[in-house]
């Protein structure tokens, strides 16, 4: 059977790109070594960087008074960089929580500043939502706005385009949702993304930047975390994941041949709708989110009868459907339909539950 990986990260990476990565491993470019076992000062791996970096303004459409760096750290690592760089001299910034992962920055913002905490959190029609934007009650001292626009935990997502005033920093946390739809990037302050689930292995951290946030960095700010460090050392203060950044190198080369983000975003929207529509056309499973706020990338359901969770997750598994089981903090499901999830992943998928359904509904 075909294996389709429904993890939510590490997550599944395009067939084709791990293929050329096999076929590249031990000889890469005939220089008889790996990429992995080269100097990152080489030209050779610098071509790589600059060539990864150069895609990936493409994708996004980066405006040229923002710095991409490649860091260490993962998404937790810019908890504490995004205070740290963008504190200044206040001693407050706005968080946002919609969600686990928003929570978990609070948490760490805790460390640095005292947190603004807009709770966001709203039910609507008994079902799981988020406040619109324009409802958010920004303070007037705030260094920054923060929010997490793809829950990966809880499956919601606030799609909405921020349009604050001109002097309020936006940053937000991307790690599930990056290229996975357009977005006008001149409308955040700072971007960051793990890359583990929308871009390539794990140990390798996004950061968007707008030129003027530099060189505000907190003293204590440990060097590897200091956008500017990074950005005047073009991310290699030091070592940098170089295997990590030349994969996803060739994550975005594959995704410019899928026709870049707005392609991915058309099928990501409807591999989500083949989802979401089999879950709402039955009692049999459920999903709690309403649906301005569901998430395209992460798909939390229920069964009706948990009593059945065990014998889904062992007979999807067997059907070659693997990692369904949800977060421990909700439990259920979860399936997470990143770029690389092909629509045949998720019409198998649904398949499989239609099936399931008929047999134990
Ligand atoms: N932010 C979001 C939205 C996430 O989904 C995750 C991990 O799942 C993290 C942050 C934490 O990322 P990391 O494990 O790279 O620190």
């Amino acid at each position: 059977t075909q294996v389709f990986n429904f993890s939510s990260g590490p997550a599944v990476l395009p067939a084709d790109v791990l293929k050329q990565a096999q076929q590249e491993l031990c000889d890469w470019q005939g220089l008889g070594t790996s990429v992995m076992e080269i100097s990152h000062r080489s030209k050779e791996f610098i071509h790589v960087a600059e060539e990864a970096e150069k895609d990936f303004r493409d994708l996004l459409n980066i405006p040229s008074n923002y710095k991409v760096l490649f860091c260490h750290g993962g998404g937790r690592g810019q908890f504490a960089g995004v205070p740290l760089n963008l504190l200044g001299d206040k001693t407050t910034a706005d968080y946002v929580d919609a969600g686990y992962w928003a929570a978990s920055a609070v948490k760490e913002a805790k460390k640095y500043c005292i947190p603004h905490v807009i709770d966001a959190k709203i039910t609507v029609d008994g079902l799981r939502a988020v406040k619109p934007m324009s409802e958010w009650q920004l303070s007037n001292n705030a260094a920054y706005l923060h929010y997490c626009p793809n829950e990966t935990i809880d499956g919601i997502a606030i799609d909405e385009t921020p349009a604050f005033a001109n002097d309020v920093v936006v940053t937000a946390d991307f790690s599930s949702t990056i290229l996975s739809r357009e977005i006008d990037v001149s409308r955040f302050g700072v971007i960051y993304a793990g890359a583990q689930k929308n871009i390539g292995p794990a140990g390798l951290t996004l950061v968007i930047v707008r030129e003027d946030l530099l060189g505000k960095a907190h003293v204590a700010c440990p060097s590897i975390l200091d956008y500017s460090v990074l950005n005047e050392n073009d991310s290699m203060f030091n070592t940098p994941p170089t295997f990590a950044w030349y994969l996803s190198g060739l994550v975005f080369k594959w995704l410019k041949k899928q026709g870049g983000v707005a392609a991915m975003e058309k099928v990501n929207q409807q591999k989500s709708e083949l989802l979401y529509g089999v879950i709402d056309h039955s009692d049999f499973y459920r999903n709690d989110v309403a649906k301005s706020n569901r998430s395209r990338m992460n798909i939390p359901f229920q069964l009706a009868d948990s009593e059945l969770d065990k014998l889904f997750l062992e007979e999807s598994f067997a059907a070659g459907l693997h990692a369904l089981k949800g977060h421990r903090v909700v439990g259920g499901m979860r399936a997470s339909i990143y770029n690389a999830m092909p629509l045949a992943g998720v019409q198998a998928l649904t398949d499989f539950m239609v099936d399931f359904e008929r047999r134990h509904g």
